[in-house]
């Protein structure tokens, strides 16, 4: 096995951090590969790299200029290729050794999209029907990728992804002046979305580079919020920015990781807990609190909501409750038909945290604590939360 260009390629695909889910999909007859009915299981390594899939370009060459990327075009750095003869044979020595899974398959734009993706769908086709690997594979799709291809793709992979890095075209153009927003990012999006709907085995995701374009989260969110609503978007994926020597934004400061974390947490919301866009609280600078997650934030700015009382509330009701997440909500639904919840003791015996959730809850018209969370009075409209009645246990 040639390691020379699998250390070049297989390094520069570690800022890509998109590439974790499960699949159920089937390909033929494929005899080999296959983790069903489980799925494949995915995880990554605190920097990034994912530790059960090879991860890897086939290219690093890149036409483009992303003041981030450590493959952008003017940079100084080796430059490799690999052909899909030599990728498909490497990936699969890599998987009969049981060293992989699967393949995370992405590239630079060497000279142009479509060259570059006809190399990539070859390699997948040499892997599925000359090596039949019926396992995971997720394919990106590079900026401006036509339609004919992600046809193609969509047919070959498990999930396909295509990185907008930025919530707008001011933001994109902050970034790169080779990229066009609308006719390279949101055509090819919503071309997946079109395809995808004649491959329901396949799914998509994005991903936001968070910090390098002075975004707001704002901003981010309310572009994660159309790509759920109008796309049919799988996942979207946020990698806090972290400067690159060599490149334009070498000098910057990294993005904050808690910043990134709040975003996970409010597509989370978004996703499991019914919260709309509309449900999040920006400060002055509309960028979510770094201090409280957005969930206890709704709820402290939101006080003529709680407390609900947890043998009536809907199920919607419980989602909305700190320390309640849909399992546990749905446990309350399905314990309550049988009898009245009367004190927290109830809900920690059915393992559910009640560090946050008493303060939002009552059982039986009785609140079992009255405490107050305090937001910083210069950045918030202080709002006291005086409805609660304190009884002790
Ligand atoms: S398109 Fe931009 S982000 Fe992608 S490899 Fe090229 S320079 Fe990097």
């Amino acid at each position: 096995m040639d390691t020379r260009k699998l250390t070049i390629l297989g390094e520069a695909a570690k800022y890509d951090i998109c590439s974790s889910t499960a699949s159920t999909k089937q390909f033929g007859k494929a005899s080999i590969g296959n983790t069903l009915p489980s799925g494949i299981c995915h995880s990554f390594t605190p920097d990034g790299r994912c530790v059960s899939m090879l991860k890897v370009l086939m290219s690093n060459e890149c036409e483009k200029d992303c003041n981030y990327c450590p493959n952008r075009v003017q940079r100084d750095v080796l430059r490799t290729t690999f052909a899909p003869e030599e990728l498909a044979r490497l990936f699969m020595d890599m998987y009969e050794r049981n060293y992989i899974e699967g393949l995370f398959l992405s590239s630079g734009v060497r000279h142009n999209a479509a060259s570059t993706i006809e190399n990539m769908l070859k390699t997948l086709e040499i892997i599925r029907f000359r090596y039949r690997f019926g396992g995971y594979i997720h394919l990106k799709i590079l900026p401006g990728t036509e339609e004919q291809f992600i046809e193609r793709a969509a047919e070959l992979s498990n999930r396909i992804s295509i990185n907008l890095e930025a919530p707008n075209r001011d933001r994109l153009s902050i970034l790169s002046r080779t990229k066009d927003f609308d006719k390279e990012l949101v055509q090819p999006l919503r071309s997946i979305s079109k395809i995808l709907k004649r491959h329901p085995g396949t799914t998509h995701s994005t991903q936001f580079i968070v910090g390098a374009a002075q975004e707001s989260d704002k901003e981010i969110l309310t572009a994660v919020n159309r790509l759920y609503s109008g796309f049919d978007l799988k996942r979207a994926y946020f990698s806090a920015f972290y400067p690159v020597a060599g490149t334009p934004l070498q000098h910057m400061p990294p993005a904050s990781q808690l910043r990134e974390h709040r975003l996970y947490q409010s597509d989370f919301l978004m996703r499991f807990y019914q919260f709309r866009f509309q449900d999040f609280i920006f400060d002055e600078s509309s960028n979510l609190d770094l201090s409280l997650d957005p969930k206890l934030m709704y709820a402290i700015k939101n006080p003529q909501l709680f407390p609900v009382e947890i043998n009536r509330a809907t199920l919607d009701q419980l989602l909305r409750v700190p320390g309640i997440g849909p399992k546990s909500a749905r446990k309350i639904l399905q314990v309550r038909r049988q009898y009245k919840l009367r004190s927290p003791m109830e809900l920690k015996n059915m393992g559910i945290s009640l560090k946050r959730a008493q303060k939002f809850i009552t059982f039986d018209g009785k609140c079992f604590d009255s405490s107050r969370w305090l937001l910083d009075p210069n950045r918030y409209q202080y709002e006291q939360l005086s409805f609660f009645k304190e009884v002790s246990l």
